[in-house]
């Protein structure tokens, strides 16, 4: 299926940082690519905030994720934050229960083996699940090894992966745009999916942005708060205009674009699926 020329339900995309740091330039590239194809299909584009791993979040990075959004113009049609949302997942989490699907099991603890927690195992059918995605291609994965996972803590704690495949679907998402390393999740969320009972998701994990020297685009090769760009001066429309061009083309020798032409001229089948170079000299000249 041509992700470009869709389909019969509305486009649906969203962000879902988990509010674990500062708001990542590469998060932001992120970001855009699922603003500019809601816009581009006159769909939604949702901003969700993943902040379930309480030991994980940390103060005042939800706020610097929004802060960003707001400094450079990415307007959200919706916002959540999965702290409200537990009891939707656990009224998932008891269904599949119910179902048989899935299973509470007490076990000894790994901290220490003297204490019994409960967790949520889903029963994996194990088998091999193909992830067809719009920049990798088909990627198959034999599940046997996962076992029956955890899904869940508890009925009150749902592990990312459940919550996020929950969040999808009742949000309405058609396009999942996430980064690359992702892609290695996802056959885990097709079987939670499945077994949820949900239809299908088109994914498109885009490549990494790397630092120059192609290593993982870190603090240590460069700036990577977002705010610290405007802190220092940068013009947001010159940054988002830099950021689409890592790892997407426009297939013509075009370099500055405003907002409204990025949008016309975004499309999914040219996002390249290598990893992109973040060159502050190609900033600086935009
Ligand atoms: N919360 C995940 C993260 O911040 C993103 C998950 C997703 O986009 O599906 O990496």
């Amino acid at each position: 299926m041509n992700p470009d020329n869709i389909q019969s339900k509305p486009v649906v995309t969203r962000f879902a940082p988990s509010p674990t740091g500062n708001m990542h330039i590469g998060g932001v590239r992120t970001a855009l690519y699922n603003y500019l194809y809601a816009r581009k299909h006159g769909g939604k584009f949702i901003l969700r905030i993943e902040d379930t791993d309480e030991a994980r979040n940390k103060e005042d990075a939800a706020d610097a994720i929004i802060e960003s959004f707001k400094w450079l113009g990415l307007e959200y049609d919706e916002l959540y934050k999965q702290s409200d949302r537990k009891d939707i997942y656990r009224g998932h989490l008891e269904r599949l229960v119910q179902e048989g699907k899935a299973y509470a099991s007490s076990e000894p603890s790994k901290e220490n083996p003297d204490v019994l927690i409960e967790l949520i195992r889903l029963k994996n059918p194990g088998r091999v699940v193909t992830v067809n995605d719009q920049v990798c291609g088909d990627v198959s994965v034999d599940t046997t090894d996962l076992g029956d996972f955890i899904i869940a803590r508890d009925f009150n704690s749902p592990m990312f992966h459940f919550a996020n495949v929950v969040d999808d679907h009742d949000m309405g998402i058609t396009h999942i745009i996430r980064a690359q390393e992702h892609l290695s999740n996802t056959p885990r969320q097709i079987l939670i999916r499945e077994a949820l009972g949900f239809p299908p998701f088109i994914y498109a994990h885009i490549p990494l942005v790397l630092a120059p020297d192609r290593t993982k685009l870190s603090k240590r090769n460069g700036a990577t708060n977002t705010l610290d760009y405007r802190d220092s001066g940068y013009l947001p429309e010159a940054l988002l205009n830099f950021l689409a061009l890592i790892g997407w083309n426009p297939g013509t020798e075009q370099e500055i674009f405003t907002l409204p032409e990025l949008i016309q001229a975004f499309s999914i089948e040219r996002v390249q699926s290598g990893g992109g170079i973040f060159n502050t000299e190609k900033l600086d000249w935009v």
